[in-house]
């Protein structure tokens, strides 16, 4: 692998648990709901990270378990089923019906898988049941994403053999999304579908004939139960700057037999535009000193990005879990030697972090306001799976993200004050 360094390292982490999904994925999927069930810490996170919706019914809430005992867990269970009882008469037209994991103690001890196959005979033809962790004991936010799509699968109808499409996994901006389906089409993939689906009650078939293509690098468990399911996976860079999403859409191409010329004569005019918009972000971010902490698993496509395509030079790169054979393709255009650590102990990293004197650090909102109080530039981690980044036609926006925090540090330093 290029002569990059892999650690790995273990302590105290300071990430959002997988529970923060919920938020992206529930715009994503209006006919679903997310039930967390999890004590007031969980329904404060929820509350504060999706806003309070004013106008609209939530898709999401949190069933509040207090304190109880083992003997009291069939009290739990019932009152679970309660809560469910009474959501799905509110509202009728839910289709599926997540049950998220939290870490409390009292919600470990509950059964979700079993509360879901009892609820799924009860409910069977109106609503589909599922359950997922999102526990913070377990997950980082963007896992609560690979968890979701992992329960999401087994209902997922099967292809017949023959049937050929290409398989998008992993949430995309609806407008990014639409664009990268009309690009495959033109170079000649005519079928293209997603997961997750724009509506939950509407998923993709899935067989031998399907191709998947991961848009998202957090998918580790998806991709495994796709491969079960029989698709092949595609393993190439992710679609973030230039260079990735070419060699993205270049590996899909391969697999249909599609003649490279196509291809290159379809991207070429959008890559002469990227080229020139990206020009604009260059001479801010390049000779930058960059060190990723880890929380999104976004941070070794993001590394590689802004090293080859921005001229950033990386100090280390972290991510919160590795898998060696997804993330092949892109530790293979990191520079050599570079440090990627996988894992975090959090007080070394910032150690590390305060050694190196990094001019820009990726990192989770909790370290973001302590490091400018250092004066060290942040860019917050889950501003990025929040924004549309992917694809060609993304690469200057996805590079101006990192060069907004330079240029208000720049301002800052000029700013004088005015004495009175
Ligand atoms: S799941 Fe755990 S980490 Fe996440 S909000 Fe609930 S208690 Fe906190």
């Amino acid at each position: 692998m290029s002569g990059t360094t892999l650690l790995k390292e273990s302590g105290p982490r300071e990430v959002f648990c997988g529970l923060t999904s919920i938020v992206w994925l529930h715009r994503r999927m209006p006919d679903a709901f997310f039930l967390v069930v999890g004590s007031r810490t969980c329904a404060h996170l929820i509350q504060s990270a999706a806003g309070v919706m004013i106008f609209a019914e939530p898709r999401f809430g949190t069933a509040i378990l207090e304190e109880k005992d083992l003997a009291g867990l069939a009290d739990a269970h019932e009152e679970l089923t309660r809560v469910v009882r009474d959501l799905l008469q509110r509202r009728p037209e839910i289709r599926t019906l997540f049950l998220v994991g939290s870490c409390p103690s009292e919600v470990i001890k509950l059964d979700l898988a079993r509360v879901a196959e009892q609820l799924n005979k009860a409910y069977e033809g109106q609503v589909r049941v599922l359950n997922y962790s999102g526990s913070g004991i377990e997950t980082t936010f963007t896992q609560g994403e690979d968890g979701a799509l992992s329960a999401l699968v087994p209902l997922m109808p099967t292809s017949q053999p023959q049937e050929s499409q290409l398989l998008i996994v992993g949430t995309l901006a609806n407008s990014v999304e639409d664009r990268l389906k009309t690009l495959f089409n033109r170079i000649g993939i005519s079928k293209v579908s997603s997961l997750p689906p724009r509506k939950s009650s509407d998923l993709p078939s899935i067989g031998p004939g399907t191709k998947v293509l991961l848009a998202q690098p957090y998918l580790s468990n998806t991709a495994k139960a796709l491969k079960d399911r029989g698709a092949e996976i595609l393993l190439a860079p992710f679609p973030l700057g230039i260079e990735g999403s070419r060699l993205w859409m270049q590996e899909a191409s391969k697999a249909f037999n599609i003649d490279k010329g196509i291809v290159d004569s379809t991207l070429e005019p959008l890559i002469a535009r990227a080229t020139k918009a990206l020009e604009a972000y260059k001479s801010a971010l390049s000779g930058k000193r960059l060190f990723l902490l880890p929380e999104s698993q976004l941070e070794i496509p993001l590394a590689r990005f802004l090293h080859r395509e921005c001229g950033m030079e990386i100090v280390e790169v972290g991510t919160p879990y590795l898998n060696r054979e997804m993330m092949k393709a892109e530790l293979d255009l990191l520079p050599p030697n570079i440090r990627v650590v996988e894992g975090q102990h959090v007080e070394k990293q910032l150690d590390r972090v305060n050694a190196e004197k990094p001019d820009l650090v990726v990192c989770g909102m909790g370290l973001a306001n302590p490091l400018e109080a250092k004066g060290v530039s942040t860019k917050w981690s889950i501003e990025l799976v929040f924004s549309p980044i992917h694809g060609i036609d993304q690469a200057a926006d996805l590079a101006e993200l990192f060069a907004r925090p330079l240029y208000r540090q720049q301002l800052l330093e000029h700013k004088v004050l005015a004495h009175t």
